[in-house]
């Protein structure tokens, strides 16, 4: 593979020494490959025999087999003490990529789903996210999030179970899974109630349906990120709005190109976005499902042809775009006050 230029590959040294921040990042998807096979091995017939074979499951044909890997990871976790073991598997990879500032999406309906106790999940993942602040880890915070082909009654689900024990380290709230499964309209109501319970509005859009989900995510459920929004740059004004409004994309290089979202990964979208004035960041999305890591998705912008300045640019944006938690500092739903969400 061809060098990088001696600039750009100091800067990404430089990036790495200051800290990095990551924004979009799902627990289950930081299993790593040896956790993945001892868990899977407590089965008669493993999923994953070795290492080997995980990775394998790592070179998906499309989208579908990559929710399937998903899944199949997700039914691994019987019991807290699991979760926690992702848990450790993710702040050490945080702690060997020196990212200091974590924001972690975390998914209470799959924990239900699955048949356990949210609570009890939660107390073993705050063990283990506590531990690691305490060690100098860096800050790690929580992002709850729903299932959208489940609905907007999976997704009340959540916040009612946050509201009856509410977790000091949550500070937002998204939607994952299927975009197209279910209209952003029909989250409205869900949406109205993040302000009072001092979660910020997310959601994934844009990573598979174009750009009209973008738009009807901005129009009914005001997010302040959203997770990639790639495809929003085949709309010109869609673009002007997204920069218009500081709207952050929590862009996933390698898991574009890994699922398929984008037809030729080197003509990512990523750098008119940049260049349009779009608020983007990097993140690795599922680091142990597509086998990438935070600079690795900084080393793939370079080799898009990014030069010091939008390096620079993205890791500003990823420091801005922390969520700072409590009630009373996102403003009100249908609000303005996008500055008073966000640190920046
Ligand atoms: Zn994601």
């Amino acid at each position: 593979m061809r060098a990088l230029p001696g600039p750009v590959a100091n800067e990404l040294l430089r990036l790495r020494s200051a800290g990095l921040a990551e924004r979009h990042l799902h627990l289950e998807g930081a299993i790593r490959p040896a956790t993945a096979v001892a868990l899977a091995a407590r089965w008669p017939s493993s999923l994953f025999p070795d290492g080997a074979a995980f990775r394998a499951r790592r070179r998906f044909e499309d989208f579908r087999g990559f929710l399937t890997l998903y899944r199949d990871v997700c039914r691994l976790l019987r019991s807290p003490a699991d979760y926690a073991r992702v848990a450790r598997d993710l702040t050490g990879r945080l702690r060997r990529e020196r990212i200091v500032d974590a924001e972690v999406y975390v998914s209470p309906a799959v924990v239900e789903r699955i048949g356990l106790d949210w609570v009890d999940v939660r107390d073993a993942l705050e063990a283990v996210f506590a531990a690691h602040e305490r060690r100098g880890g860096g800050r790690l915070a929580v992002l709850l999030d729903s299932v959208r082909q489940w609905g907007p009654e999976a997704a009340h689900r959540v916040l009612d179970l946050h509201e009856r024990h509410p977790w000091s380290r949550a500070v937002g709230f998204g939607l994952g899974g299927d975009e197209a499964a279910v209209p952003a309209s029909a989250f409205r109501e869900v949406y109205r109630r993040l302000p009072r319970l001092g979660l910020a509005p997310l959601v994934h859009a844009g990573e598979w349906a174009g750009p009209e989900s973008v738009a009807q995510a901005l129009d009914a459920l005001r997010p302040v990120r959203i997770a990639h929004g790639i495809r929003a740059a085949e709309d010109p004004a869609l673009v002007r709005r997204l920069a218009r409004l500081g709207t952050f994309l929590d862009v996933c290089l390698a898991s574009n190109a890994a699922t398929g979202a984008v037809a030729d990964p080197s003509r990512h979208p990523v750098r008119r976005l940049l260049a349009a004035g779009v608020r983007v960041t990097l993140s690795t999305d599922d680091p142990g499902l597509f086998g990438t890591t935070l600079l690795g998705e900084y080393r793939r912008l370079a080799r898009l042809g990014a030069g010091v300045g939008e390096l620079r640019a993205v890791a500003a944006h990823a420091r801005a775009a922390a969520l700072v938690g409590g009630p009373s500092r996102h403003g009100s739903a249908g609000g303005s006050g996008r500055a008073a969400r966000t640190r920046s």
